[in-house]
């Protein structure tokens, strides 16, 4: 059985990473933030004290980080993953990050004899919790046989779209989607309250339509709750539709609707609500029509 590095256990990676556990995997943890590595150290990981650590105890390191920035440093930097893997050693990265990044360090790693895979996920924590995460993976297909059993131990849906990036390229995608549906039910919701229709009940006429969706099934009823508690933060979707823009800039394709979900997004930012999910987008419409979508 392979040996596994965990790199990043924040609210995603903490499920997944016991998830492994519970499949029997040894697995080895690092998080800057000790205290982010205390439940899954209890579950049976052993505790490592940088990433570097991490890579010399492990055949595989998965890494679940913030952004670009932070996979760069885990991975690159001098207590990084590369500093400590044994040629061979298989990297997935399962954060969101621009695909360009993801080529760059992919590179790097290759000079060390270091294969990779960028492996982002769509599915948020519910399904982190339960394994059921739909997972976007990008790079050379021996390594992707090599490692979807363990993939497939997160993840409900392992799918190989393309070469290394590509996984990223489709979660830009996936986001942009999320991003303008979240931003469709808020304006659609908030305008049913304000012409005096309960927007529960409105949800369940439309939900079997077309207009059913994921989106409406997951966040409709977080809305009526008023119950904003990431989830997916605010502040990381602006990260995701911020490198959406800077691919779609660099190969040059306009992106309207997206750019424009992403300065709601600053706004709700600017006033305070981060932190929120973004499931909280709709506060930025009940705001300008001064209503709340709540239940009845
Ligand atoms: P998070 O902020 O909760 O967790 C990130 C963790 O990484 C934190 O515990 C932090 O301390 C740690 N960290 C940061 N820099 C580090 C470093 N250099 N070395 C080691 N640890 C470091 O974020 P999250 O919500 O778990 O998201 C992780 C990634 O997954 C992001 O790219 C996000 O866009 C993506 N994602 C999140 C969700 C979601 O619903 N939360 C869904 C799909 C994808």
């Amino acid at each position: 059985m392979k040996r596994i590095g965990f790199i990043g256990l924040g609210i995603m990676g903490k499920p997944m990473a016991r998830n492994l556990l519970a499949a029997g995997y040894p697995l080895a943890v690092y998080d800057i933030v000790p205290a982010a590595m205390e439940t899954v150290v209890a579950a049976g990981a052993t505790a490592a004290a940088s990433s570097r650590e991490v890579a010399a105890q492990s055949d595989v390191v998965i890494t679940m980080l913030p952004n670009s920035p932070e996979v760069r440093q885990a991975v690159l930097g001098e207590d990084g993953v590369l500093a400590g893997a044994r040629p061979g050693l298989i990297l997935i990265d399962m954060s969101s990050i621009a695909p360009l990044a993801s080529r760059e360090i992919a590179e790097a790693a290759a000079a060390r004899g270091v294969r990779m895979l960028d492996a982002p996920v769509s599915g948020g924590e519910p399904k982190a919790i339960q394994g059921t995460l739909a997972i976007m993976a990008g790079g050379p297909q021996d390594v992707f046989d090599e490692v979807k059993d363990i993939l497939g131990k997160m993840g409900s849906s392992v799918t190989r779209v393309g070469d290394i990036g590509s996984g990223n390229v489709a979660k830009l995608a996936n986001q942009m989607i999320v991003a303008l549906n979240i931003a469709a039910m808020s304006e659609a919701m908030v305008l049913a309250t304000k012409a005096g229709v309960d927007p529960k009940k409105v949800f369940e006429a439309i939900r079997g339509g077309l207009a059913g969706s994921t989106v409406l099934e997951a966040k409709m009823p977080l809305v009526l709750a008023g119950n904003f508690k990431p989830g997916f933060r605010i502040e990381l979707h602006i990260k995701d539709l911020m490198n959406a823009l800077d691919t779609a800039h660099a190969i040059g394709v306009p992106v309207p609707l997206s750019s424009g979900v992403l300065e709601i997004l600053q706004a709700l930012k600017v006033g305070g609500k981060g932190g929120d999910d973004h499931g909280g987008i709709v506060q930025f419409y009940e705001d300008l029509a001064r209503i709340r979508v709540r239940e009845h």
